[in-house]
């Protein structure tokens, strides 16, 4: 039997990258699938690819406002008639040092990885609770765990979705909803295609296993945690890195 038969998945930022890999590993498990994205016909689009609306659908969601998060989780419910799975992946990067970095920057990177998380997981773990059921994954990042040059920002705000997590995880354990988290490496996708060649060898020269991963390959960790193979772990961060900063 497929991992996820029967379950019901949202995923923010799954139009592309990791958030959509994730959505198709997760329907190739036997889940139905919400794509909440920015860009709603890139969502729509990637709903139908992954199978249309019978495993996969789309809703406009910006995931810093609370009620687009509450519209997405309702869609799930609506659709589907469940949410077990809640994958916060939605991700902006504004890079700057600190000299140059402005307040904009600060705030709009904090804001979408910070509290959008905080929405997503406070959100989902409002509905999961009443059912005594529930997995959620956060997607930090190796910057929040290292801090990465140019990303006081982003460091800063996956290093928090790591506290989070565990106060959540702390919270919610005694009514049978798990929260873990993700901190990918260098993975390739459209955010860090954007980066110059320099920084993307910069970080290739680090990486034992001497390649950046594929979205898939966060995907099955995604999978692996959203699914009852985790069944006895909460509040854990698992590194999909290549051995990168270990
Ligand atoms: P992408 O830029 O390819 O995808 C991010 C998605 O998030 C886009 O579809 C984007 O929509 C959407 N998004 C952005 N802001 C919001 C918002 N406010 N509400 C809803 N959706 C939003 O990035 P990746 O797939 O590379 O990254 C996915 C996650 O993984 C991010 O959290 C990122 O920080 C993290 N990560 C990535 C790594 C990598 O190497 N790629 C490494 C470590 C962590 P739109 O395109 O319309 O803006």
């Amino acid at each position: 039997m497929a991992l996820l038969t029967g379950r019901t998945a949202v995923v923010t930022g799954g139009a592309q990258g990791i958030g959509r890999a994730i959505a198709e590993v997760f329907v190739r498990e036997g889940a139905r699938v919400v794509i909440g994205d920015l860009d709603p016909q890139a969502a729509e689009a990637a709903a139908k690819e992954l199978g249309g609306p019978s495993v996969a659908r789309a809703a406009a969601c910006d995931v810093t406002v609370a009620a687009d998060v509450d519209a997405l989780l309702g869609a799930a419910l609506d659709t589907f008639g469940s949410l077990d799975v809640m994958v916060n992946n939605a991700g902006i990067t504004r890079d700057a040092t600190l000299r140059t970095m402005t307040e904009e920057q600060f705030d709009q990177v904090v804001d979408v990885h910070l509290k959008g998380t905080w929405n997503g997981t406070r959100k989902a773990a409002a509905i999961m609770r009443e059912r005594k059921r529930g997995a959620i994954v956060n997607i930090s990042s190796l910057s929040g765990k290292v801090g990465m040059v140019g990303q006081t920002n982003y460091s800063a705000a996956k290093a928090g979705i790591v506290g989070l997590s565990k106060a959540a995880a702390k919270e919610l354990a005694h009514h049978g909803v798990r929260v873990n988290v993700i901190q990918p490496g260098l993975i390739r996708t459209a955010m860090t295609e954007a980066m110059p060649r320099k920084a993307w060898d910069q970080k290739m020269a680090e990486i034992p296993m001497g390649r950046a991963g594929e979205p898939h390959e966060v995907a099955t960790v995604a999978l692996f945690l959203a699914s009852e193979l985790s069944s006895y772990m909460t509040g854990a961060v698992l590194e999909v890195t290549g051995g990168r900063l270990m």
